[in-house]
This record gives structure tokens, C-alpha cells and sequence, in this order.
């Protein structure tokens, strides 16, 4: 058995919103330890295969190389990282994170756990993705070579997909459950204007079945029920906060987020939450993780410092 540890900070969470607070809490001098689950950092940042785009003055190719950045650059300023170690629960009263490897304790704890995809919950969508017939483009393109492919969604995720998709896949799909897309028109524009993508406006899929390697897609289309064959499945219709950790120590909003002040103070004294798992501003974007980030940096040194 470790130990306990003691540091100023503990983040959980090495994404975009976590590795900028560890960037900001060092640069403040306070001694900094970001836990995070997966054995690799960088949280949603690794799923983006696209540029990056929301954040001025960075032009970089996609997620990873953004992550490889704030990894060295937090590395450099002193923080220490942890890959493969679980945070379980928290005890408020100590201000102490149970982790798969000990206890950790800190004079603060920031959540930066983000988002989990969301899944549409209708019949069949379990067994396609134990079947892998529902799958990531971001994380397996080759799979998906000379494949029938149906994209579900309209949001920014959705469409970077498609298009990535597009060169790769037999015949491309995009279901979307209004009349217009949610993307952003730097990317709905050259997606609309595909030849190899077909888009269906108005289209809610409400079934799959799974004969062999070919799917079936039940689903509404302006009031009719239609049928689509294809061979694969990828859905992309937004996120859920990952806030359990913490659900009985602070305040969640209606939709499971945390409510935090403008400080990215919690209802709960020395937790703090910072980037998507918090009530959402009206836009999210990298660029809002990162202030969020350095706004609660600062309010940890000012709220610490005797
Ligand atoms: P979004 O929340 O932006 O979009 C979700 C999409 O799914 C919408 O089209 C929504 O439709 C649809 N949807 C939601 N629920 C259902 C349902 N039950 N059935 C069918 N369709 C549904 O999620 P994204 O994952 O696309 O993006 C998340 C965030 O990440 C955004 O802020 C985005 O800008 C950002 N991002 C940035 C990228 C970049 O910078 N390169 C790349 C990818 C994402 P409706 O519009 O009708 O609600």
C-alpha cells in the first residue's frame, strides 16, 4: 500500500481543460499532480482527427498534436502526470481522491473529467457496438475502406467524420434528426457539397438489427418509416458530463454538470471543476477550457495561499 500523498493540486482529468490548469497551477507555484484514467493523455483532444480550429493563433493538425504540446509544456513547468490510475471516489471532508493505485490528498481538487459520447438508447445500438459494427473513424479509418457507411448526427463531430469518411468508404450517409445541421458551416458547406456524401434532413434512426456484417437502420424519415442498408454505423450526437465522481459532494445541473461560480468554484469548499463536465457556456471550445483552466488556477492560489 502507497503512502498518502499530499500535493497544493490534484486534477482529475488530462485533457484540454485539465492540462491547462496544470500549465497555469505550476506557473503559480503550487506543487501539481493530474491523475488520469486512460493509459494515454489528452482526453477528447484524442479523438479529434480534424484541425484544430477553435482556439486563435494555433493551427495544428489535429488533437494529438495539440496534447503532445500541453504535455510538454506542463511537464516542463513541473507538474507531474499519472497515465492508468483510476479515480474512484472523493471524500470531501479531507479533500481526498481514492484512486486505483492509493489515496491522494490535496489542498485542492480540480474535476476536469469532461464528456463520455452519448448513445441514442434505441433497440439494437448495444449489440452493434459489441459487434463493432458501430465504430470510430478517428480511431480505426482503414476498417471502414469500401464499406456502406451511415453517420449519425449533425454537430461538429458528425461532419468532420463524414468527410473523413468520405475518401475512404464506399458510400457515405449522414442521418440528421432536424431540417439543418448544427456544424459549423466551415465544415457543413463542404459536406453538403460532397458528391460522395448523401445527407437525409429530418431523419431519426429508432432501430438497428444485425444480419451477419450488413446493419439494418430503422428509421423515421418526415413522418415515414424508411429502411436503410449498410455496413457499418458511426454515432456522433453529442456528449454526457462524466460528473459521477462527485455527484454527492456538489451541486450537478439538471443535464448531470457541475455547477461551479465564475471562479470554477464548486458548492463544495476546495473542489473546483473546470472545461465540459461544467455547466456548459454557451459555446464550448478548446479556447473556453483553457480560460476556465487559468481562472481556477488562479482562484486556487489566491483561495490556498495564507
Ligand atoms: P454537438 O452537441 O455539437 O452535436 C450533437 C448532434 O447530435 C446535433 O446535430 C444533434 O442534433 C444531434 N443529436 C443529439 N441527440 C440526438 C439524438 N438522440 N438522436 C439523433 N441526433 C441527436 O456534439 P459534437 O460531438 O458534434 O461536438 C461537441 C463539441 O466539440 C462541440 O462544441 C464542437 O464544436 C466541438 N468539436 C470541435 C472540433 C474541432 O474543433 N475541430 C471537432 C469536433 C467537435 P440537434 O442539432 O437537432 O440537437
Amino acid at each position: 500500500m502507497r503512502r498518502q500523498e499530499s500535493w497544493d493540486v490534484v486534477i482529475i482529468g488530462s485533457g484540454m481543460a485539465g492540462l491547462s490548469t496544470a500549465i497555469w497551477a505550476r506557473r503559480l507555484g503550487l506543487s501539481t499532480l493530474v491523475l488520469e484514467r486512460e493509459m494515454q493523455a489528452g482526453g477528447q483532444l484524442t479523438a479529434i482527427r480534424g484541425r484544430i480550429v477553435d482556439y486563435p493563433g494555433l493551427d495544428l493538425p489535429e488533437g494529438a498534436a495539440l496534447t503532445e504540446r500541453m504535455l510538454r509544456q506542463a511537464r516542463q513547468a513541473g507538474a507531474e502526470l499519472r497515465l492508468d490510475w483510476h479515480a474512484n471516489g472523493i471524500d470531501g471532508a479531507t479533500l481526498t481522491c481514492q484512486t486505483s493505485r492509493g489515496p491522494v490528498t490535496g489542498n485542492s481538487l480540480v474535476i476536469a473529467t469532461g464528456l463520455t459520447a452519448r448513445r441514442l438508447a434505441i433497440p439494437g445500438e448495444e449489440e452493434l457496438y459489441q459487434r463493432r459494427l458501430i465504430r470510430r473513424p478517428s480511431h480505426d479509418l482503414p476498417w471502414f475502406k469500401g464499406r456502406r457507411v451511415a453517420v449519425i448526427g449533425g454537430g461538429d463531430r458528425a461532419v468532420e467524420n463524414a468527410l473523413m469518411l468520405a475518401n475512404t468508404a464506399a458510400e457515405v450517409v449522414l442521418l440528421n434528426r432536424s431540417d439543418r445541421l448544427r456544424a459549423r458551416q466551415t465544415l457543413s458547406e463542404p459536406l453538403l457539397a460532397h458528391p460522395c456524401i448523401a445527407v437525409r434532413f429530418n431523419t431519426q434512426p429508432t432501430r438497428f438489427s444485425a444480419d451477419g456484417d450488413a446493419v439494418t437502420i430503422a428509421a423515421q424519415s418526415a413522418g415515414v418509416l424508411v429502411s436503410l442498408a449498410v455496413d457499418a454505423v458511426c454515432v456522433y450526437i453529442g456528449n454526457r458530463p462524466n460528473s459521477g465522481l462527485v455527484q454527492d459532494q456538489v451541486e450537478l445541473d439538471a443535464d448531470g454538470y457541475i455547477v461551479t461560480d465564475r471562479q470554477g468554484r464548486t458548492t463544495h469548499g476546495g473542489i473546483y471543476a473546470v472545461g465540459d463536465v461544467c455547466t456548459p457556456p454557451a459555446f464550448q471550445s478548446l479556447a473556453t477550457a483553457a480560460g476556465q483552466a487559468m481562472v481556477a488556477a488562479k482562484q486556487i492560489a489566491l483561495d490556498t495561499r495564507p
